[in-house]
């Protein structure tokens, strides 16, 4: 891994009668939030058994390969709610089919399924409590603890549950959750995890309501975006608050107290979500190149001789693209002339690669990902701009291959600041002492090992004005990653050791 890595992506639809099929459209756009595994579980009313039921298909792999069959929706994903996931699990986890979610059980008050993205800071805590008490556990995700603490509360009616068990969460927990008679979507009182609310007009009915955890699931499935589901707010989707909504009114809502205050995930906007989507009430498009701009004044690109061909700046594609334009257009308005253009082609159907004995696994897996376009770097000043260095391995591999094709300088620039910290809030990093900007005493000792002329990172201070100028308040985030200051006070250990309870 030479990115941070994000859990899930989520999806929720309520009173759709194509809940299933929307759903798997949803994930479709989610794809990029996990690809090892996808699940879809409907809620439906089953006459041959005289009751509700919860029919669901999950399996390891990307979600086409896993609804493959599209007889999946005719015959068995029926009912007008659903909940889909999408999910990249850590290593220990990846073999382990009862991790792959949305997770169904049956409990005393009928069914119940929850698909979560994100991570429970206190799980071994909660764990550790479940098992004195007696609790089996199928899975070894911190997902599964909700379960069972909605099964064990002593609240009557699974919202009251619910609710009483979210009470006992902390950390990071986007959430849909399927009753037999509503779809609750949740976020944590911190809100790390986006998660929008949508509506899908109906002709000569009430509208559908759908949860993702971003809008560009809501453009393939022609919803319109309505707001945000609030940080610590438990939103609760039934027909009677569908009625009360089209008069009018609001969803039932409850609001989990929220001591830490709101501290959004700020590598959502730098490299999560898609550029296409609204999350925490923002374009990322729009995040992104005030991000590059910043980026501009904090680093700009390297002056030449006049006389001198403009240098290029390139973006390493696809999640950079968006940065580098900001960048250029920022550096040209300061009177650093250069020129944006494509210097590096991805391969966006690259799986999972067989390499042979003898051949080096790291230079062909990025070379089977990313070629260059000599014809543009030969002989130029280069500018490659990346959104964040994590463990800088693919980095060093590009820089290698823009030499290869001719470059006469390379200079790297990072529209984040270094990632410093581990995330113990749902996005996977490697250890502490993995991390590129960890390894060395300085800066130019990493550019020394990238094999650049110069690189520099936008300045945490660059990076959280962009964000206030773009959107919202910089202390509405969490930036932990580049500065360890965590919000939430984290069991350490916790999140790595997610599967060795
Ligand atoms: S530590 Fe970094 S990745 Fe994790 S929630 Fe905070 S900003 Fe996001």
């Amino acid at each position: 891994m030479d990115k941070a890595r994000d859990h899930c992506g989520i999806v929720g639809i309520f009173n759709h009668p194509e809940a299933a099929r929307l759903s798997y459209f949803g994930l479709h756009a989610l794809q990029h939030r996990g690809q090892e595994s996808a699940g879809i579980v409907t809620a439906t009313f089953d006459e041959a058994k005289g009751r509700p039921t919860m029919p669901h298909h999950k399996d390891f792999g990307l979600v086409l390969d896993v609804f493959a069959d599209a007889g999946l929706f005719e015959t068995t994903l029926l009912g007008d709610a659903a909940i889909g996931h999408t999910r990249y699990s850590t290593s220990g986890s990846a073999t382990n089919p009862a991790n792959i979610q949305p997770f169904v059980v049956h409990y005393q008050e009928g069914n119940l399924a929850l698909a979560h993205n994100g991570n429970l800071s206190n799980a071994r805590t909660l764990r550790d409590e479940l098992v004195a008490k007696g609790t089996l556990f199928n899975s070894s995700s911190d997902s599964e603890l909700i379960l069972h603490l909605v099964a064990q509360s002593q609240e009557e009616g699974p919202t009251a549950r619910i609710i009483d068990a979210l009470h006992r969460c902390k950390g990071a927990f986007s959430l849909v959750i399927l009753t037999d008679d509503a779809l609750i979507a949740v976020r944590d009182p911190n809100g790390f995890r986006p998660l929008a609310l949508g509506r899908i007009a109906r002709e000569g009915g009430a509208a559908a309501y759908c949860v993702a955890s971003e809008t560009c699931a809501f453009d393939l499935i022609g919803a319109t975006y309505v707001r945000d589901v609030e940080p610590g707010e438990i939103l609760v989707i039934d027909r009677a608050g569908i009625e009360r909504v089209e008069r009018g009114g609001d969803f039932y809502g409850h609001c989990l107290p929220r001591p830490h205050g709101v501290s959004q995930c700020v590598f959502e906007f730098v490299y999560f979500a898609r550029p296409d989507s609204m999350i925490f009430g923002a374009m990322v498009d729009k995040v992104r190149r005030k991000l590059g701009k910043a980026m501009a004044h904090d680093a700009p690109v390297p002056e030449v001789a006049s006389g001198e061909k403009r240098p290029i700046v390139m973006a390493v594609p696809d999640s950079s693209n968006t940065a580098a334009i900001g960048y250029v257009s920022e550096s040209n308005k300061m009177g650093r002339r250069c020129k944006l253009d494509i210097g590096l082609i991805r391969n966006h159907y690259v799986g999972r690669t067989f390499i042979s004995p003898g051949q080096d696994a790291r230079e062909l897996k990025v070379k089977s990902k990313f070629n260059t376009v000599k014809g543009v770097l030969k002989d130029r000043v280069v500018v490659m701009v990346d959104d964040s260095i994590v463990r800088g391995t693919t980095a060093r591999q590009l820089v290698r291959m823009v030499r290869d094709a001719g470059a006469k300088e390379v200079h790297f620039r990072v529209a984040s600041p270094p990632v410093i910290s581990p995330c113990f809030y749902g996005m996977d990093f490697p250890s502490h002492d993995e991390l590129a900007a960890n390894k060395f005493a300085s800066i130019d000792e990493l550019a020394d090992w990238l094999g650049v002329d110069s690189l520099a990172y936008l300045s945490a201070e660059g990076m959280m004005r962009a964000v206030e100028e773009a959107h919202d308040e910089a202390e509405h985030y969490c930036n932990a990653c580049f500065t360890a200051n965590y919000p939430v006070p984290v069991e350490l250990g916790v999140v790595k050791e997610e599967n060795d309870w």
